[in-house]
């Protein structure tokens, strides 16, 4: 499906990784905007993005980007925000809107505001969307489909800029919500932020473990280490800025973690078997919503493909051929 009319004439991508790249691919496919000129930091991302040709035009500048663009959106590590910003700032097209795809929200808020100047809108976005690639490579049209885009418009926003962005997501397949970037912080704390830490701290402990065991771990992962090291394998930049940005609302989430660990240990050391059970119940209920509001596969095992099972006879010890 493409959108009946292109919804802005220039798109202008400033960071062409998993997230840029992915949307540069989805307008395209969608026809969201006429024309995409992408940039990104390095000749190396550059020269690769020409390679992909997933843009019409590849520049050598975030000012050259933005020049007579009317939607531009910065996808770099949520820490380079305010910076770029304070670059671009003095080129943006009047009347253009001016959005980001960050984990984080209140900091972007924070850094890139300043910069915006009157008569620009400014509205920021974090598609809820992803996966552990990074890198133009990694980018696919459909990585928004049926995944939420959360927008958080400063409080003065222009409400026609803020409807015409999420027209720009739902183009793309996203489902679209309005928050503020506190409340942003605090939910994507606990449902995205607290797992990856948590994930890299059971891979890091693993790791730290001397090295028979280390080989042991990674041969019997399947027991649920591997779920965690997908999760872990995620971009260290990315997740250092995140850490760093959204430090309030990680430190509130990891102290209640705590506690709840701290009472789950007790309930294992006192031997207390129901409260164990009853904690394992209520959670499987929150893995069966999810399912259920469409937001991940009922296949299980996360739909991973089963080998097929062996053809070769049984081992002769182990044959029943006698009986
Ligand atoms: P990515 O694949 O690693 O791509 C990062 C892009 O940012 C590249 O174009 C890179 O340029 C550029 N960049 C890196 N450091 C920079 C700096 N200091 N200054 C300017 N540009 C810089 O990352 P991504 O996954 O697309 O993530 C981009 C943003 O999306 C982040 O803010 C992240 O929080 C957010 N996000 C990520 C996910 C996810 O699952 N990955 C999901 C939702 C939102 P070069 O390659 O030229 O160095």
């Amino acid at each position: 499906m493409t959108t009946a009319k292109p919804l802005f004439n220039r798109l202008a991508l400033i960071g062409t990784g998993l997230i840029g790249g992915s949307i540069a691919r989805a307008v395209r496919t969608q026809g969201a905007a006429r024309s995409i000129v992408a940039t990104s930091r390095s000749a190396e991302t550059r020269k690769r993005v020409a390679e992909l040709g997933f843009a019409d035009q590849v520049v050598e500048s975030n000012t050259a980007a933005v020049e007579g663009a009317d939607l531009v959106i910065v996808s770099i590590p949520v820490g380079a925000c305010g910076a770029v910003a304070e670059e671009i700032g003095p080129h943006l097209k009047p009347g253009a809107i001016v959005s980001d795809v960050g984990s984080v929200k209140g900091s972007v808020l924070r850094d890139m505001a300043p910069h915006v100047p009157a008569g620009v809108h400014f509205i920021p976005a974090h598609p809820v969307a992803g996966t552990e690639h990074s890198g133009p490579d990694s980018g696919f049209a459909e990585l928004f489909v049926n995944r939420w885009c959360i927008l958080t418009p400063p409080e003065n926003a222009d409400q026609a800029a803020v409807e015409k962005l999420k027209s720009f997501w739902i183009a793309l397949g996203a489902n679209v919500e309005t928050m503020s970037a506190e409340h942003h912080d605090m939910v994507l704390g606990i449902t995205s932020h607290l797992p990856h830490l948590i994930a890299y701290t059971i891979v890091g402990t693993a790791d730290e473990l001397g090295a028979v065991t280390r080989s042991e771990v990674l041969k019997f992962s399947a027991g649920g280490f591997r779920d965690f090291t997908r999760i872990a394998a995620s971009d260290p930049t990315m997740w250092r800025d995140v850490f760093l940005y959204n430090k309030d609302a990680v430190l509130e989430m990891l102290g209640r973690f705590n506690e709840d660990l701290s009472q789950l240990t007790r309930a294992i050391r006192s031997g207390n078997g129901d409260a164990l059970f009853d904690h394992f119940t209520r959670t499987r209920a929150i893995r069966r919503g999810i399912v259920e509001i469409g937001q991940d596969s009922a296949a299980p095992d996360f739909g991973r493909a089963h080998p097929t099972l062996p053809t070769e006879p049984l081992p002769r010890p182990y044959a029943a051929d006698n009986e």
